[in-house]
């Protein structure tokens, strides 16, 4: 039995809660930088900030296997025992991330070739290729070794997959790709016709004999290439990562079915639903600083970090942070702002607040050397205990008094926005200078934060239940599956908004020759009349005040929708803009504009209005963000101070402030960069 699981393993959906039976408290540890002296004063440094976990090994193939066939386990089994007697246990990682200098030598091939055609050399990391035979076998040798050795390790409780798939590079055009994307396209058209057919090649004399005519995509071949093409390159980059993974999940469960198995994100060109389809949580790797160095306010940038929190939460539901910010990164010509005093744990709450039940802090120590000689961690390269690690000291304790309170809860959301990666593939595609979906989408999960909200993001392919409003984000590809899950879901009741140039193209990539929004006509009720870029240069929106447009227009024409809105100046003047159907027991907003900065406070307005979603809470500072995690338990409703001025709050609901076990009414004095979480019951 894993002594850190419980309970039996849930449907993948977003309102999942990882099943572990212990706040996970630690950071990643790197024994093999330093001196095995120094390990046990390491240990009890952590035992002191009551660390339960540790993840090792992701970068140590190295000192895993010196040469190839030798087996070198004993540092590892060594530092595990020590950590176990002062009560840490393991994430052990598969290394395949930095593949030593003996497997490139001997398998030059394994080196990705870049989509300019170079070739890269070993020194760095990530710069091997997924689908390369030779890294596969090699990939499973090691992960099979690793797991027979530590199968009976008491202290080892799980496995992080290889670290950061895609990170840094995610794209390969080496001559085992090419070979591997023709069998990904035989396999999913069966003949070459169907391809010829499915990605519209008679356009450009563009037209393929058989697969081997098939070329994988280099940057700057003549031309502007075909979308359906790149579109499948992406999905053969997504489909090669989630099977590599695969192969060492399948290593590491037939030795020890009772490890859990995560693996850490999240980058461009990868399935994360699918990949999260092989794990028992998935792991999210939370730098704050990346955001908030450049944000406006400190507001902005806690929006910034709680969108990519609940687009991290979307694929797997459950979520921890096996790489949650510990001080100031620095890699290459940049270094991050130190963490200011209570910053590090605000930041670990708000992970918390948006459902992670997990937090480790990378790193325990800088590193003297190597490529991150200034990725700070929790100890300076003098190991001296500073302020850093006091506030984690402070963290490890409280998680552990709210364990019991916190886990087996999940982030209640009430507006669900679409997301899925192979959306935003599609549209990278062909962009035609417009944001992605999800970038797009991230100024309405902004708007829709600072008015205080319970919004989140949902997969295509997950359940909408529980959600009041729905939101389609400018998703072009739509089939007859995702059209009848959301006009089942608007007839039950729900309220669905619709974005301008959604279901536009088939799954292909391929425009329609029916009238858009296509597959969703009769649901919006409307057709797109007209469209075209910039209309914030000619015209502007009449919503009761006016409005401003931004970066696309669609002018519509309802045939059951009513009109919301209409378009004011030249010759689109007094033509729809925005309608609304009702259908069944629910409602079809239709936006026929983008979502931007321009546009997200209106339309988030109208949006809640009409699904009488109601915010968490009124009268609250932009700065101090709200979100619910819930059970049949009760709920618990997080308050995060972002800001940097100390906040009254009034009008809370009332309840227990967990956090410092104290009753809590009406009002509650928030000081910068505080928490607080109070159980409200139901
Ligand atoms: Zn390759």
């Amino acid at each position: 039995m894993n002594p850190y699981l419980r309970g039996k393993p849930l449907p993948q959906t977003h309102t999942r809660p990882p099943r572990l039976s212990t706040i996970l408290f630690g950071a990643p540890y790197y024994p093999e930088h330093w001196d095995p002296s120094m390990w046990e004063r390491d240990a009890q440094l952590m035992a002191k900030a009551h660390f339960n976990t540790v993840r090792m090994a992701e970068f140590a193939w190295d000192r895993l296997e010196p040469r190839k066939g030798t087996s070198a386990f004993s540092l590892f089994k060594e530092v595990n025992a020590l950590l176990g007697g002062y009560g840490s246990r393991t994430i052990l990682c598969t290394p395949t991330a930095t593949p030593p200098r003996w497997l490139t030598r001997a398998h030059p091939e394994v080196l990705r070739v870049m989509p300019d055609g170079r070739r890269c050399t070993h020194g760095s990391r990530q710069h091997a290729c997924y689908a390369s035979e030779a890294f596969r076998r090699h990939g499973r040798r090691i992960t099979r070794a690793m797991a027979q050795a530590f199968a009976q390790d008491p202290n080892v409780v799980g496995w992080q997959t290889d670290n950061e798939l895609n990170c840094g590079f995610s794209e390969c055009v080496c001559p085992n790709c090419q070979v591997e994307y023709r069998r990904f396209l035989k396999r999913k058209y069966g003949s070459i016709d169907a391809l010829n057919g499915a990605w519209g090649t008679a356009f450009w004399a563009l037209t393929y004999g058989d697969f081997d005519d098939v070329e994988i995509p280099y940057e700057r071949r003549p031309g502007s290439e075909n979308p359906s093409a790149r579109l499948d390159y992406y999905r053969y980059l997504s489909h090669i990562a989630v099977r590599f993974q695969r192969e060492q999940v399948r290593e590491l469960r037939r030795a020890n079915p009772d490890w859990f198995v995560i693996h850490n994100g999240i980058f461009q060109h990868l399935d994360y639903y699918e990949l999260s389809k092989d794990l028992d949580f998935l792991g999210f790797d939370n730098y704050p600083a990346f955001r908030l160095d450049t944000a406006p306010t400190k507001a902005e940038g806690a929006a910034c970090i709680a969108s990519r929190l609940d687009q991290a939460r979307s694929y797997a539901g459950n979520l921890i942070v096996p790489e949650q910010q510990g001080g100031p990164g620095g890699q290459k010509a940049y270094l991050h702002d130190n963490p200011r005093p209570g910053e590090m744990r605000l930041w670990s709450y708000q992970s918390l607040a948006h459902g992670a039940d997990g937090i480790l802090h990378f790193r325990w120590r800088t590193c003297r050397f190597g490529a991150e000689e200034y990725w700070c961690g929790i100890l300076d390269h003098d190991s001296v205990p500073r302020r850093r690690y006091r506030e984690a000291q402070q963290e490890g304790a409280e998680f552990a008094r709210l364990a019991a309170d916190l886990l087996g809860t999940h982030v209640h959301i009430d507006v669900g926005i679409l997301h899925s990666p192979e959306q935003d593939d599609a549209h990278r595609a062909l962009s035609l200078g417009l944001p992605t979906p999800l970038e797009a989408a991230e100024h309405l999960h902004r708007a829709l934060w600072m008015g205080k909200f319970a919004v989140g993001y949902v997969n295509p392919a997950d359940g909408f239940h529980g959600l009041k409003l729905l939101v389609v984000p400018h998703l072009a590809m739509c089939d007859q599956e995702l059209a009848s899950k959301l006009t089942h879901y608007v007839e039950k009741g729900g309220t669905l908004l619709i974005g301008a140039r959604s279901a536009t193209k088939n799954m292909d990539n391929v425009v329609i020759e029916e009238t858009p929004p296509g597959l969703l006509r009769d649901l919006a009720g409307i057709t797109v009349e007209e469209y075209g870029k910039r209309p914030e240069r000619h015209y502007r929106i009449i919503l009761e005040q006016e409005v401003m447009p931004a970066l696309w227009y669609e002018v519509l024409q309802p045939t059951v929708a009513k009109v919301l809105a209409t378009w004011r100046g030249g010759h689109i003047d007094g033509q729809p803009a925005v309608t609304l159907a009702t259908v069944g027991e629910g409602k079809v907003i239709y936006v026929g504009t983008y979502l931007a900065r321009e546009t997200a406070d209106w339309i988030a307005r109208l949006a809640v209005q009409q699904a009488a979603v109601e915010p968490l809470l009124t009268d609250v500072p932009s700065a101090v963000e709200v979100t619910i995690r819930e059970s049949e338990r009760g709920k618990l409703l997080f308050l995060l101070n972002h800001g940097d001025q100390p906040h009254t709050l009034r009008g809370l609901p009332g309840g227990l402030d967990i956090l410092h076990n104290e009753p809590v009414g009406e009002e509650l004095q928030l000081a910068p960069r505080q928490v607080a979480i109070i159980a409200i019951g139901d």
